[in-house]
């Protein structure tokens, strides 16, 4: 494609999401990444479509709220083009309330012991209490192939191994420069994830990443787990085979290690103690896999969403730190009506990256 309507860079869940509904929308679309797509923090995530969260900012509320409405058309659009079926895998999160927030107790009650056990028999909550939300989990590593089959149904064009070094942006096109060739677009997204490609953001914006580590155990028959738990200090996550919980996601530590992915056995095993005090089958739970991903995070842990200062056809889509798989789905619908010149179908302004810095920032 000589000149595209939209480059995106990163084909993530962010990039690929929004290329396919650009793409729905009659737009020349082209992705290019660095390396192979999906092959970053979209396929280390442990897939909870954490909306309610009451550790996320308030502000998110709205779009993640958004997202969650879109994701059956989402799932259902990407089988139409993939012919792949991407199921949730759990529909309720037992939610310890953190210490201090008393938001979400208001409108969710606090379980009582014997229906917690009636939930979750070997349950032992310690001084937790905790509420019943109505939450859904998937496997981000269904999704991502689902994804990128239904993309590779479409004409967008996906170049792998294709890193963007250069931007230069004029006042009806962007020049896209790779180690190969120059690109020419109408306009440019910005969706590279913890890399934060975009250099003109203003410095109390900037994206960085926050490394998480996580393993996966075999569930032993004794624990059939049918929904997520999870506390401040520790999620478990169970993945199920013809509605049979077979394996568990224990995450995840939330560090700032650079782009260094290195799996410490100490921090993992740290993981698994803390799970165990929850679930004490998990102790001696075979181990599966341990992996580590790069969460894309801003100083607000809000989401970049936007044109970037000083440009008309410069946008960045990034910065979703432990939501961007909830969030992919309202993410590509408002950047998509903010390029069409649309009203988004939420207020945009606490993800803008105009935004000012946080008194506390
Ligand atoms: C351990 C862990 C657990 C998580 N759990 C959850 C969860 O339960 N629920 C949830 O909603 N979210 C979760 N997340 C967060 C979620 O994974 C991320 O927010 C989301 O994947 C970000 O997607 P992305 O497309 O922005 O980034 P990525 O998937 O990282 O994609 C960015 C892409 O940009 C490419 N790129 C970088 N620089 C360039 C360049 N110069 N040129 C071209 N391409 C470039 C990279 O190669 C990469 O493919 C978790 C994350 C981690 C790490």
């Amino acid at each position: 494609m000589s000149h595209p309507d939209i480059c995106i860079a990163g084909a993530g869940i962010v990039g690929l999401s929004l290329a396919l509904e650009l793409h729905g929308r009659g737009m020349r679309v082209a992705v290019l990444d660095r390396g192979e797509p999906l092959a970053e923090a979209s396929t280390a995530a442990a897939g909870m479509l954490a909306a309610h969260d009451p550790e996320n900012p308030p502000e998110l509320l709205p779009l993640s709220e958004l997202s969650l409405s879109l994701y059956p058309d989402f799932l259902e659009r990407l089988f139409d083009l993939s012919g792949l079926q991407v199921p949730f895998h759990t529909s309720t999160t037992l939610q310890a309330l953190p210490p201090g927030h008393h938001e979400l107790a208001r409108h969710v009650p606090v379980l009582a012991p014997e229906a917690l056990s009636l939930l979750l028999p070997g349950l032992t909550p310690g001084d937790h209490r905790f509420l019943l939300l109505s939450e859904q989990s998937l496997d981000p590593r269904e999704l991502a192939p689902a994804l990128l089959a239904a993309v590779r149904s479409t004409p967008i064009e996906l170049r792998t191994h294709t890193p963007i070094r250069i931007l230069r942006s004029n006042d009806d096109s962007v020049e896209i420069h790779t180690a190969a060739d120059v690109l020419h677009a109408s306009r440019f997204i910005d969706c590279t994830g913890a890399w934060g490609f975009t250099s003109t953001l203003p410095s109390h914006l900037r994206v960085s990443p926050r490394k998480g580590q996580m393993l996966a155990v075999a569930l032993p028959p004794s624990l059939p787990l049918h929904l997520v738990l999870r506390t401040p200090e520790i999620y478990i996550v169970p993945r199920t085979n013809n509605a049979t919980a077979v394996r568990a996601i224990i995450g995840a530590t939330v560090e700032s290690a650079g782009f260094d992915k290195t799996i410490y056995p100490a921090d993992i095993a740290r993981l698994r103690a803390l799970a165990s005090q929850l679930l004490p089958p998990i102790a001696d739970a075979p181990e599966l896999e341990t992996w580590a991903g790069l969460r894309p995070s801003t100083l607000d842990n809000l989401p970049l969403l936007g044109p970037v200062p000083g440009s008309t056809n410069h946008y960045v889509a990034t910065g979703h730190f432990r939501n961007g798989i909830l969030l992919a789905p309202a993410t590509a619908r408002v950047m998509a009506q903010l390029i069409a010149g649309e009203r988004p179908s939420v207020n945009l302004a606490p993800f803008s990256p105009l935004r000012p810095p946080r008194p506390q920032q």
